[in-house]
């Protein structure tokens, strides 16, 4: 394993046009990767969608995720009415959704989850929470259940981008926040395909997740630069890890 991981940095510093990797802080997302969520939002899309007509499945929703509110709304209306959705929809729609959801979440978080933020934190790194939500039941919940982890300034929410993931927009914000910090100084965990594109279009070394039914296959093909099956195998991984994060190479 740390093979393939000494292989991917070197090719990621090679693409990027870096040096070495210094590394500062991680990005992490939440959904999916600091709780055990998306099940309950994919439940919540599915039914206010259905409920207003749309045709959709409740997969689906595992690969919209990332994207804001506003930008899965008008993704089906187009889809399945052929025109934007309007704002009046996206408001009621989305409100519906954040009502199910806050109905279904039982704030469960990812196993480990907790573990990893302490170790990095312990590392000396910065942890700063990347995430396309705006959901106000997780986001209050966060000092909760990973106390004395997450800033205020130094997080990136739906409140804070104009684009949501796939566009690097948050996670070059995230970068910003975390220090103004070069894509060489930082990295990304993440567990759904948009997250790793708009990671990877920051030109951030991402490590992907597969803690939901998305295949390895398609988080690569998104541009992970490892994928790992679950959150306690990047906190058993990480103490190899580390060390190359913070060599020449
Ligand atoms: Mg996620």
């Amino acid at each position: 394993m740390i093979d393939v991981m000494k292989e991917q940095l070197h090719s990621y510093l090679h693409e990027n046009g870096f040096k070495d990797f210094d590394l500062k802080a991680v990005l992490f997302d939440m959904d999916g990767v600091l709780y055990d969520s998306m099940k309950h939002h994919a439940r919540s899309w599915y039914e206010t969608m259905t409920e207003a007509g749309y045709e959709c499945t409740s997969e689906e929703f595992y690969l919209h995720e990332g994207r804001t509110g506003a930008s899965t709304i008008n993704l089906l209306t187009e889809r399945c009415f052929n025109r934007p959705a309007t704002n009046d929809e996206v408001k009621s729609l989305y409100a519906r959704k954040s009502e199910l959801f806050t109905r279904y979440n039982n704030g469960d978080v990812i196993p480990y989850a907790p573990e990893m933020l302490n170790k990095v934190k312990a590392d000396g790194l910065e942890c700063v929470l990347v995430t396309g939500s705006g959901q106000k039941s997780l986001l209050d919940r966060l000092e909760q259940n990973f106390r004395g982890i997450f800033s205020y300034n130094k997080m990136v929410t739906a409140f804070d981008v104009k684009h949501g993931k796939p566009s690097p927009e948050p996670y070059l914000m995230g970068l910003e926040k975390a220090g103004h910090l070069k894509p060489n100084q930082a990295i990304v965990v993440e567990n759904a395909p948009m997250g790793v594109q708009a990671a990877s279009a920051a030109g951030i070394f991402t490590i992907a997740l597969t803690t939901g039914p998305i295949a390895p296959e398609v988080l690569s093909e998104a541009g992970a630069n490892i994928v790992l099956p679950s959150m306690q195998a990047l906190f058993n991984a990480w103490e190899d890890y580390l060390p190359e994060f913070k060599k020449s190479v």
